[in-house]
């Protein structure tokens, strides 16, 4: 038998312990350990899955299941088409930080969900669970528009390989400079990056020599500039016009996009747009995997859920971020959808790794935060400029809201980009 001398824990000599004891004692606390799986490793997963290990002290066994390897800071997409950031500033590998913090990492896509079983089936393996986050985010929904997606007419800057896509043409369109059409179209609820695509255009373009030679214009579905989405903010559609006019930007709001042709798009009410360039931000879906789970999911293949961000179907089925359903509170003549952002994405998390916790204590889930309920905290940048946008609310009623612009948002973006890289390649999920 195999012994070792260890400091006695009461204090003042040394005991020899038995090296098979303690293995058995690991082995017995790993059979007993609670599994939590998590689906995806973006802000949502990442944040979860670190959270829930943060929450128990480490005593919880947490694995998660990413189809990408790598974090991506998606709002610094508006940027990689100017070449102004590369894929390798704005992502890092995933396994490295889960490994440091005792979270297994497995590269591989979840391809059907047994929600019943509580087993879920992967491209690398089976995986059951204890305690499931759905946290796998968005896909583009090219169909609504004929004309768009990457073999049509127009580029999105919505994931790392459109943004690629849309450099490359953007660096063509250098080229041979002619008109540029810049939009979101009906359904879509990530205006905010559609805004930013906007002012950063006008500023390549002074910067470029091409503003007076450039007409540019501006697309969307919603009801007037600064809806966002969310509502608008006081003083935010003046300001926003203000902002498109010193720019010399035409807008075409409230309406859809019927088509998108080579160098034009033909709007819901026959308008047609010309351009040499165009950038839409289309509307997003849930994953294929997640809507094929009927009892759990919508339509759209988002998981319907109550504030604590458990399934409405299931207390072990939890879901945050974009995969989570936030139902439109309004209906408006063009419809739009909703801006789930970074913000209210990691507060998900954080509810959910509570409940989960708690669950695992033997307690009843009680951390609970509506999506509408939680804080606005935005910047929308503009290039060298920009707005901070702060409410106390993300969709009224609120009882404050405020837009500031000015080139200190762009400083704060700046800033804040390489902030979150740090914290969440470090997985320091706790800090602000
Ligand atoms: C261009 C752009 C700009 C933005 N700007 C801002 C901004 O300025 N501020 C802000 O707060 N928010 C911004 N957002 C929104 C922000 O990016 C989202 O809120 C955030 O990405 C949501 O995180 P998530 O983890 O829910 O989903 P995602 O980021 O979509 O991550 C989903 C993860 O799940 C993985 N996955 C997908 N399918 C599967 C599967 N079947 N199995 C396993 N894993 C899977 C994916 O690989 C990915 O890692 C922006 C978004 C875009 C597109």
């Amino acid at each position: 038998m195999t012994t070792v001398l260890s400091w006695d824990p009461r204090g003042w000599l040394c005991q020899p312990i038995m090296v098979e004891h303690l293995a058995l004692v690991e082995k017995e606390r790993a059979m007993t350990q609670k599994k939590v799986l998590v689906l995806g490793g973006n802000f949502g997963g990442l944040t979860a899955a670190l959270a829930v290990r943060h929450e128990l002290h480490g005593d919880v066994e947490v694995r998660v299941v990413s189809a990408s390897d790598h974090f991506l800071f998606n709002p610094s997409l508006i940027w990689l088409p100017f070449g102004k950031r590369r894929a390798v500033d704005i992502t890092f590998p995933l396994a490295p930080t889960f490994e440091v913090h005792g979270v297994d990492f497995v590269h591989g896509e979840a391809t059907r969900l047994d929600l019943a079983a509580k087993k879920v089936t992967t491209s690398a393996g089976d995986y059951d669970y204890d305690y499931l986050v759905i946290a796998t985010g968005y896909r583009n929904d090219f169909d609504v528009v004929p004309g768009l997606g990457p073999s049509g007419n127009a580029y999105t800057i919505t994931t790392l390989e459109d943004a690629i896509h849309a450099g490359e043409g953007w660096r063509r369109f250098l080229e041979a400079p002619g008109d540029i059409v810049v939009g979101a179209t009906q359904g879509a609820g990530c205006f905010g990056a559609a805004y930013e695509y906007l002012f950063n255009v006008s500023h390549q373009l002074r910067k470029a020599g091409l503003k007076k030679r450039v007409k540019l214009s501006f697309v969307s579905p919603e009801p007037f500039l600064g809806h966002f989405g969310i509502g608008g903010l006081p003083h935010g559609e003046s300001l926003l016009g203000m902002f498109l006019k010193k720019e010399k930007i035409t807008a075409f709001v409230d309406v859809g996009i019927e088509r998108v042709e080579p160098g034009r798009v033909v709007l819901g009410d026959d308008r047609t747009v010309e351009f040499s360039y165009a950038m839409l931000v289309p509307p997003f879906l849930g994953q294929e995997v997640v809507r094929a789970a009927t009892d759990i999911a919508d339509a759209k293949g988002y998981v319907k859920v109550r504030d604590t961000y458990q399934s409405e179907a299931y207390d072990d089925v939890y879901a945050v971020g974009v995969a989570a359903a936030v139902p439109v509170p309004w209906q408006t003549s063009t419809p739009l959808g909703i801006p789930k952002t970074g913000f209210p994405t990691e507060r998900m998390a954080h509810v959910a790794a509570r409940n989960i916790a708690a669950q695992i204590r033997g307690e009843a889930p009680h951390a609970h935060e509506e999506f509408g309920d939680m804080p606005a905290v935005c910047v929308m940048d503009a290039g060298n400029n920009g707005v901070i946008i702060l409410a106390d609310k993300m969709l009224p009623p609120r009882s404050h809201g405020v837009l500031i612009p000015g080139p200190e948002a762009h400083a704060m973006k700046l800033a804040f980009e390489k902030y979150f890289l740090w914290k969440a390649r470090h997985g320091y999920v706790t800090l602000p």
